[in-house]
């Protein structure tokens, strides 16, 4: 049987147990699996790791539960800006779409901007007039609108303070020097989603979707749509990250991942966790990252108490989890 895998993450935060109620943790075991099951389905059925991770973040996207697509959180002006991405690794392609507001699923116009235009990333107005044109799905801000995450922009709007959203249960407090390091109030919603997979092929790729942090300033953008930072695939490995998305960018952390094999020639899984629990502390960040190589080793190390994630094998077998 060929072999293949496909892994998941839906954020990575303050998630302890006994917090959520045992029907919120049933909620969210399930959606992880239904994305596991759709990029399974597609990996079983001799598609692409690029299809996969696309199947399993549009699931993840379509879902209210989780911070990208339909759930993302509201901006400080009240409104929804997502930024996703999406990185081919044996080629080398990649394509992404940032401050989008009206489509449906980011990653799948980060795929045409891969597949179809000339470009990595489009932003903002001229990104939802490219998903226009390819005919993709646009809704109005109805479609995005959950009342969970509206009360989470009301309890912080007048307080100049972002949420963290991938960090559950906590206020993102500035201190006087602008670190990004105090961790305040106990709120528990999350998060950023994402997909790395291998094929039955030897094909990595990667993709990542989010709706960014509550509270963000209008025009903010993290870490997801930004290759190498937030999503990265080369021959070897493919990464997508979750987290402070500012510290993410200043460690360029998913092309971190890859350089330390590359040049280090270490594990997947030395890498992965030097980046989490090295780097990523050193720029003052917290968060977690998947990250598969192309003998099919997986890696998901995070620096917080839990992160949504889940893992198939061509066997069939699937592991979800939440905590540490
Ligand atoms: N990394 C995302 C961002 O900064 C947030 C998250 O992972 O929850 O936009």
């Amino acid at each position: 049987m060929a072999q293949y895998i496909l892994a998941i993450h839906g954020g990575a935060g303050t998630l302890q147990r006994g917090v959520m109620s045992a029907e919120q943790e049933a909620a969210h075991r399930t959606a992880l699996e239904g994305a596991l099951e759709a990029g399974h389905q597609v990996l079983k059925g001799g598609g692409s790791s690029v299809e996969a991770v696309v199947a399993a973040v549009v699931a993840l996207e379509d879902c209210p539960l989780f911070n990208a697509g339909r759930g993302s959180v509201f901006t400080h002006a009240g409104t929804h800006e997502m930024d996703a991405a999406i990185m081919e690794g044996h080629t080398g392609r990649a394509g992404a779409v940032a401050g989008v507001s009206r489509i449906r699923n980011p990653v799948i116009a980060a795929q045409r901007v891969m597949d179809r235009s000339t470009h990595v990333l489009l932003s903002g107005a001229g990104a939802e007039q490219f998903a226009a044109d390819e005919a993709l799905t646009l809704e109005s801000p109805k479609y995005f609108y959950t009342d969970f995450r509206w009360q989470q922009l009301l309890a912080v709007r007048d307080t100049g303070r972002e949420l963290l959203d991938h960090d559950g249960t906590a206020l993102l407090c500035k201190d006087d020097a602008g670190d990004a390091s105090r961790l305040i109030n106990g709120e528990h919603k999350l998060g950023t989603v994402g997909a790395v997979a291998l094929d039955a092929m030897g094909r990595l790729a990667a993709a990542t979707s989010t709706g960014g942090l509550t509270n963000k300033r209008h025009g903010r953008i993290g870490d997801s749509p930004l290759i190498g930072c937030g999503t990265y695939a080369d021959a070897r490995v493919a990464v997508s990250t979750t987290g402070t998305g500012e510290a993410f960018i200043r460690a360029v952390a998913a092309h971190d991942v890859a350089a330390r094999m590359k040049y280090g020639h270490v594990t997947v899984e030395e890498a992965a966790r030097t980046v989490v629990n090295d780097v990523i502390p050193q720029q003052r960040g917290t968060g977690g990252l998947i990250a598969v190589d192309v003998e099919g080793h997986v890696s998901m190390p995070f620096n917080t108490e839990g992160m949504y994630r889940g893992v198939v094998q061509s066997d069939g077998r699937c592991y979800v989890d939440i905590y540490g």
